[in-house]
């Protein structure tokens, strides 16, 4: 087997490098890699974003009639190592990640002529509501219902755990639709629903690290014209499907995991015990060598459900990257927390503030560390629990 990497596509990285160390500006790149996964606005975002798709580059993954790339799957590949690498924004998932391919498979012509446009310079910013209070592993018991009027769509009900709907002003949104199916999977529709109608309430949910990732949505008869339904009425079963095996793909986040490895490195090598940098210890060193060995592992997983998606639709790799991909960025923030030993102390804004502490004065908080870690805890969770994809691939691969 030839692992070698062909120079053509060292040039290329070396492209993708020179590209945004000349257009991301510092202020955007320090919060990217020195802080949480995700702080920026929406307009940091889409500022990114534009830059990406004026350069050609702003969806790789999509056809090349949309607006995407012909690149092959380790083109794609370096290229998002690279963007992860140089603390560039990742695009937003869920419009670009999730919902575009569900559209461009099972969309109509005009949705993809009205939709892909817009998903693709942001100014469509899509949430996902999918979770409701009660109905998060076992999503197909979902509530929020959906009553034909004409012919609009009337909506009301309860999302729960919306990730930036707050900056978001599309949702893309699961609803029952027949309450009377046999199965309950058989009576759920997908559409498509603007963020500004005075029916949505949105409610921020403060998470372990004390920022603003999340939120409730409440809907109370949103109107919604029929063209904003995805595929067929009662058929959003299927597309969710489809959709969350895009989704758990891109939670794999190699990229990160490369640079969370390279940061725990750096931050190794400064810290002494009893005269010896961390990075020359035996126990230290063992459990950087055996998540640098998981990473690679995964990132060859992540190379065969690539090349697979380019055949057809991501199967089982997908729950195994979304499972071995988790796990892997919460063991290195767990050893990124172990090497800043005392300074990863639990940075608490407001308490500082209050009693007039000087945040960023003598003392090196690592508050971003620890908020990191706490942040991390949550990718076990989201995109369907480790838990749910220990059972689908029991159920799949083993028949259980
Ligand atoms: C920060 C955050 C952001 C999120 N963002 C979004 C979003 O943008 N859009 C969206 O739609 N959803 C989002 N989610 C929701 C997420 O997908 C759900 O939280 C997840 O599916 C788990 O559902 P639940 O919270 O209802 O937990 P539950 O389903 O109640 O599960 C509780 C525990 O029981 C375990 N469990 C449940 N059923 C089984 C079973 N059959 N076998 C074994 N173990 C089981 C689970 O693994 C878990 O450990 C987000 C969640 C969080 C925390």
């Amino acid at each position: 087997m030839d692992l070698s990497i062909p120079q053509e596509l060292t040039d290329f990285a070396a492209e993708v490098r020179a590209f945004i160390r000349a257009e991301l500006p510092d202020d955007l790149r320090e919060k990217v890699i020195g802080r949480r996964f995700d702080i920026l606005s929406a307009d940091e975002k889409r500022f990114w974003q534009r830059k990406m798709v004026a350069k050609g580059w702003g969806a790789p993954a999509w056809p090349v009639a949309y607006g995407g790339t012909d690149w092959d799957v380790l083109k794609r590949h370096t290229f998002n190592e690279v963007v992860a690498d140089e603390g560039a924004p990742m695009p937003v998932p869920f419009g670009q990640g999730m919902l575009a391919p569900i559209l461009i498979e099972f969309g109509s012509e005009e949705q993809r002529q009205h939709f892909l446009p817009r998903i693709l310079n942001l100014e469509y910013f899509f949430c996902q509501g999918f979770s409701e209070p009660g109905s998060g592993s076992d999503l197909a018991s979902l509530k929020t219902k959906a009553m034909r009027d004409g012919d609009d769509w009337v909506v009301s009900g309860q999302k729960m755990w919306t990730s930036y709907a707050h900056q978001a002003n599309m949702m893309f949104c699961l609803v029952r639709t027949d309450p009377e199916a046999e199965r309950p999977q058989q009576g759920i529709s997908m559409l498509l629903i603007p963020m500004d109608d005075p029916g949505i309430t949105v409610r921020p949910v403060i998470t372990l690290d004390g920022e603003h990732h999340t939120n409730e949505v409440f809907l109370d008869d949103v109107r919604i014209p029929g063209a904003n339904l995805v595929g067929e009425v009662n058929k959003g079963w299927t597309y969710a499907k489809a959709l969350l095996g895009y989704e758990r793909t891109e939670v794999a986040r190699i990229g990160l995991s490369k640079r969370l490895i390279k940061m725990v490195k750096e931050a190794a090598a400064k810290r002494t015990v009893n005269g010896v940098p961390l990075t020359e210890t035996p126990a230290f060193r063992r459990k950087l060598a055996s998540l640098e060995i998981e990473l690679k592992a995964v990132e060859m997983l992540n190379l065969r459900m690539l090349s697979n998606v380019r055949r057809n639709l991501p199967g089982n790799e997908a729950n195994m990257l979304k499972i071995k991909g988790s796990e892997l960025q919460q063991d290195l923030t767990e050893l990124m927390m172990e090497a800043q030993g005392t300074d990863a102390l639990r940075f608490d804004r407001d308490a500082a503030l209050d009693q007039n502490i000087d945040l960023f004065g003598d003392v090196d908080y690592r508050g971003d560390v620890t908020a990191n870690y706490l942040a991390t805890r949550v990718v076990t969770i989201f995109s369907g629990s480790n838990e749910i994809q220990h059972n689908i691939l029991a159920k799949e691969l083993l028949d259980l």
